[in-house]
């Protein structure tokens, strides 16, 4: 058999799980594109019943939805946030861009979320935000973050919960412990539109003025609900309004909520199951078992022995046409980082994990033999490097 005949197996696939395209059609059939259209409305809907939110706002990315929880915080240069060094660019950029400084927080080795001790050091009266993240899925220390903030008085708590949608601890929701909470609908994340996010919004005050910022500045919204009798130039604000297009191919998506994340959730035990043996014989690490309950499943990785052994691991799966990934390189030792003032070696525990990580082919409709086909790969390399 010629192996390029071999089909890759992707690190991550969009699936369509149910009315998705028959509401796209709909959106375009009526006229109806732009933002503010009733599929984004009855995205909203759903978000805001299920994280018990105040109000959500669809927007273009998860980026925007952070640009505009920096807006609504009118931070702006002096102010200083603190972030995880082990999260994606996003967390640090949008707040970077409105003027702040970011002082790079490390994480802690169970959730591989910001360590509340790491946060703690960085605390003084500049904090204007910290912004946690809940790492594939898994609630970070979220509820002693809540309590070191009490005692910072113009610190906000502001989830980046691109990971974390449906996600709980003890019960409550992730993306329900901070002022605001930011989501992603990307084509990489749990529930997908292609391009697309949302901002979550826990205290009322922030509702109308975060409804401005998305159009653009204006009182347009305020004008239809027939509260203003002039639309015109109000504030600040940007174009962060998600298109009811894409916001009816979401609503697919969660109508499918508890299917998706159940397919998502045999996955990651397929996986356990095939590779606890192995990880206790060669010292791998799973994924925390007892955080599982409360996960919203947005990856399935590995933690190696060693940088060498993870790099043979990733190249023996490349070869068997296996999409697997490292991930992040930590944001205080990138090049943007570092013109920040970080130090290559203020986040240690960032820097390993980031050395020895393992992300495997994690998506809805991956079957078991293909979970094998990933774990035979995985632990045959493995032996190789004993
Ligand atoms: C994907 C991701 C983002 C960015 O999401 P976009 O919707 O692409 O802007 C931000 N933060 C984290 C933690 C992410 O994983």
């Amino acid at each position: 058999m010629d192996v390029e005949d071999l089909k890759w197996l992707a690190l991550t696939e969009i699936a369509v799980e149910g009315r998705e395209l028959e509401y796209v059609s709909a959106a375009v059939a009526a006229g109806r594109m732009a933002s503010g259209g009733k599929f984004s409305e009855a995205c909203a809907r759903i978000l805001s019943e299920e994280l018990q939110a105040r109000g959500v706002l669809l927007t273009t990315s998860c980026t925007d939805a952070l640009e505009m929880a920096a807006m609504l915080l009118e931070i702006q240069p002096g102010d200083v946030v603190v972030v995880p060094s082990f999260t994606f660019v996003s967390t640090a950029l949008a707040f970077v861009r409105a003027g702040a400084s970011v002082r790079f927080a490390d994480i802690e080795r169970d959730t591989l979320g910001l360590d509340p001790n790491s946060v703690e050091a960085l605390l003084d009266d500049r904090v204007r935000a910290v912004i946690p993240i809940h790492y594939a899925g898994i609630p970070c220390r979220i509820r002693e973050l809540v309590r070191l903030l009490n005692n910072v008085p113009r610190a906000e708590l502001i989830e980046d919960n691109a990971h974390g949608l449906f996600g709980r601890l003890e019960g409550q929701p992730l993306g329900s412990f901070g002022r605001l909470s930011t989501l992603s609908f990307h084509e990489t994340k749990n529930f997908v539109c292609g391009e697309g996010g949302a901002l979550v919004m826990n205290h009322t005050d922030d509702l109308e003025r975060a409804q401005v910022i998305l159009d653009k500045g204006t009182n347009r919204s305020q004008f239809f609900q027939g509260l203003v009798d002039k639309y015109t130039w109000v504030d600040s604000g940007s174009s962060f309004g998600l298109s009811d297009a894409l916001a009816g191919f979401l609503l697919g998506q969660l109508e499918a909520k508890e299917r998706i994340l159940a397919s998502r959730a045999r996955v990651h035990s397929y996986y356990r199951t095939l590779l606890d043996g192995a990880a206790e014989a060669y010292t791998m690490r799973l994924p925390p078992s007892e955080e599982l309950g409360s996960s919203a499943f947005h990856m399935f990785y590995l933690l190696m022995p060693s940088m060498r052994v993870r790099d043979h691991v990733l190249n023996r799966l490349r070869e068997a046409r296996i999409r697997a990934a490292f991930h992040y390189v930590p944001l205080h030792s990138s090049p943007f980082g570092r013109s920040l003032g970080a130090h290559g070696d203020s986040c240690p525990v960032a820097t390993d994990i980031s050395e020895r990580l393992l992300r495997l082919p994690f998506h809805s409709r991956l079957t078991e033999e293909q979970c094998q086909r990933v774990a035979d790969e995985v632990i045959q390399a493995v032996e190789e490097c004993q």
